[in-house]
């Protein structure tokens, strides 16, 4: 059941880290007050329409390069500074801070170079996957197995570590391709290694499978989770169909991309983005059925996202979102647009700037989100810097060899840059404290990956005054209706792609219509975010609906929880911050309620729970 999610974590290794969101206030703007704002501002604002974010998963095992101690002081010069001779450790080992809320993980001494995709030769991992053939039956002949509980164990970590890599090289392919998405070479070769692993992982897994049902399977299972274990013993051949399937699927998410980097008019583009979705959801209903679902929207949260809430969970959020969170959003968006507006692009700054001036207060929320941060800094893992060529995206990705996540993101070239930064290091430090297998690794709950960004975009708001000065008021504005719009998108995108699925013949003027229809019901033209006409057209450009359909329930459930931090937080703060230190060490194979339980989280499904946090933070919003 699970190899969609494997097939999703080859697929969108780039898009894991869906993050972002959600329609970036700005572009209310464009819509609504053009003809009030300067040249300068309006060829800013027209950069970008929609973010994608992401993020996500988890870490793996640092392949040549587990060292052990060194310092997490601040990166002093540059991201390159002081490379040479640095050790790195998790502070869960180091005698000064034995009590650390994170598990010990090591990570990569990287070159002054940073990372960069190199390429990936795939004989090596043929030959461990020969060489683990035999260990699949008890050995016939001693001397073609001589030596089984010292070789076998060898031979699966050489697995583990060159599927590592290879994982490491597709991030970095991704990477490179989001980077120009236009550049037919890398795109055709980004669709070329995505086939290709999704052949390599089926047989990984058969082989892994095989191994642990057979005589030597002791030994497999010493070094695996329960979870990981049970998706080995329950895993099925991928058949011809189903590879066929996801291929499909692959090209018309890349057709999609293609669509959208080079439209500048949705409504001129409406029909072939209709087409594309119609065939989507058709080839996405055929993979639900393989696995014994009747649609795909319950396939996905259980199989994809792993989630302990159902759909008729997120039907009954729907309506209390609509009751309580859209006036608030309203209001809020009122708030922005009658604030000095302007004030936002006086902080087109860069990536290093953003970074360098966020960096004082990252300590001061919690000591240990200072070693993740340095670690970033140090050893350039980001890329966040504006580019014409850029896909219209921001997501961390993990990059297992080196045991380290990586930031990519096109920015909106304002003040909001400063939020999606903080966002995206929220999945970096969750992601840089975590490891597993990524041959094994599962997608994880992006409900709980998007409080850990969140959380944190909201406990920044205590240092807006020192960050931005005058502008605090009005930049505090924004952040707080984008995570607002998170919550209202969230749930409204969730209710378009639930209809979506269950009418596979919806026609595209009916797609368009209900996508009006829902702008309308979750305050979104109200808010003036769009217009009733433009809600016929601009949902096209929210890539989730083609790239990770059902994922966007994730941001309101997140989304909520991130505000019941921040409600606490405006009483009480160091009992928000703990919480949310707590949140931040949770593993992303545990599903979003029982994560919240663990952490001293409410349930926001549990009646009365929306209602009080949007009357909590009522009076901080209006
Ligand atoms: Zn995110």
């Amino acid at each position: 059941m699970k190899l969609l999610c494997v097939y999703y974590i080859i697929l969108l290794r780039d898009s894991d880290c869906h993050c972002s969101i959600v329609p970036n206030i700005v572009e209310f703007l464009l819509n609504h007050w053009k003809a009030s704002i300067d040249d300068d501002c309006e060829t800013k604002m027209k950069k970008k329409s929609t973010t994608l974010i992401t993020t996500i998963l988890i870490i793996a095992i640092s392949v040549f390069t587990c060292f052990t101690l060194s310092s997490a002081e601040d990166p002093g010069a540059g991201p390159f500074a002081q490379v040479s001779g640095l050790r790195w450790t998790d502070d869960a080992k180091n005698p000064k801070n034995p009590d650390s809320i994170y598990p010990y993980v090591s990570h990569a001494d990287l070159s002054p170079a940073g990372v960069a995709y190199s390429g990936y030769d795939e004989s090596r991992l043929n030959i461990i996957l020969d060489e683990l053939k035999p260990y699949e039956k008890k050995a016939a002949d001693d001397k073609v197995i001589l030596n089984t509980e010292t070789a076998l164990p060898l031979l699966l970590d050489s697995l583990f570590e060159e599927t590592d890599r290879l994982n490491t090289q597709l991030s970095l392919l991704d990477i490179k391709y989001y980077k120009d998405a236009n550049n037919e070479e890398i795109s055709d070769l980004s669709a070329k290694y995505a086939d290709q692993n999704v052949a390599i992982s089926d047989e990984c897994f058969q082989v892994l499978r095989d191994i642990l049902k057979g005589p030597n399977g002791a030994l497999l299972k010493e070094k695996l989770t329960d979870e990981e274990e049970e998706f080995l013993a329950t895993y099925e051949d991928m058949t011809a169909r189903e590879k066929k399937l996801y291929n499909k699927e692959t090209k018309l998410v890349q057709k999609y991309d293609k669509l959208l980097l080079n439209c500048s008019d949705p409504k001129e583009d409406n029909r072939e983005f209709t087409q594309i979705l119609s065939d989507l959801v058709k080839v996405r209903n055929q993979i639900a059925h393989i696995y014994g679902y009747d649609n795909y929207p319950d396939y996905a949260y259980n199989e994809i996202y792993c989630r302990d809430y159902s759909s008729d969970d997120a039907a009954a959020l729907y309506a209390d979102v609509k009751k309580y969170i859209v006036p608030l959003y309203v209001a809020s968006c009122d708030k922005f647009y009658h604030s000095d507006v302007q004030a936002i692009f006086d902080y087109d700054d860069s990536g290093d700037t953003i970074l360098e001036r966020i960096a004082p207060y990252i300590g001061q929320i919690h000591p240990e989100l200072k070693t993740s941060f340095n670690y970033l800094r140090r050893f350039h893992m980001y890329d966040i810097d504006d580019s014409p060529q850029k896909l219209d995206v921001g997501f961390t990705t993990d990059l297992p060899e080196y045991g380290s996540p990586y930031i990519f993101n096109k920015p909106y070239c304002e003040a909001a840059d400063y939020s999606v930064t903080i966002h995206e290091f929220g999945h970096f430090n969750a992601g840089f404290h975590h490891k597993d297998h990524s041959l094994l690794m599962s997608e994880g709950s992006y409900d709980i990956a998007e409080i850990q960004s969140q959380g944190l975009e909201l406990l920044f708001l205590e240092y807006y005054d020192e960050l931005f000065g005058d502008s605090a008021d009005v930049v505090e504005s924004e952040t707080i209706s984008n995570i607002l719009a998170g919550i209202v998108t969230g749930c409204m995108y969730d209710e378009f792609q639930q209809e979506l699925f269950a009418n596979p013949d919806m026609s595209g003027k009916e797609m368009n219509a209900l996508a009006a229809k829902l702008a309308d019901e979750y305050g979104l033209i109200d808010a003036g975010y769009t217009s009733k006409d433009l809600a016929h057209y601009d949902w096209v450009q929210v890539s989730h609906t083609y790239e990770s359909p059902m994922y966007y329930i994730s941001y309101a459930t997140s989304a909520l929880s991130a505000l019941d931090i921040w409600a606490e937080s405006l009483d009480d703060r160091n009992s928000a911050v703990d919480k949310y230190m707590k949140i931040s060490a949770v593993d992303l194979d545990k599903a979003y309620l029982e994560g919240l339980k663990e952490c001293g989280l409410r349930n926001i499904f549990e009646d009365g729970v929306v209602k009080d946090i949007a009357e909590t933070i009522k009076p901080a919003v209006q």
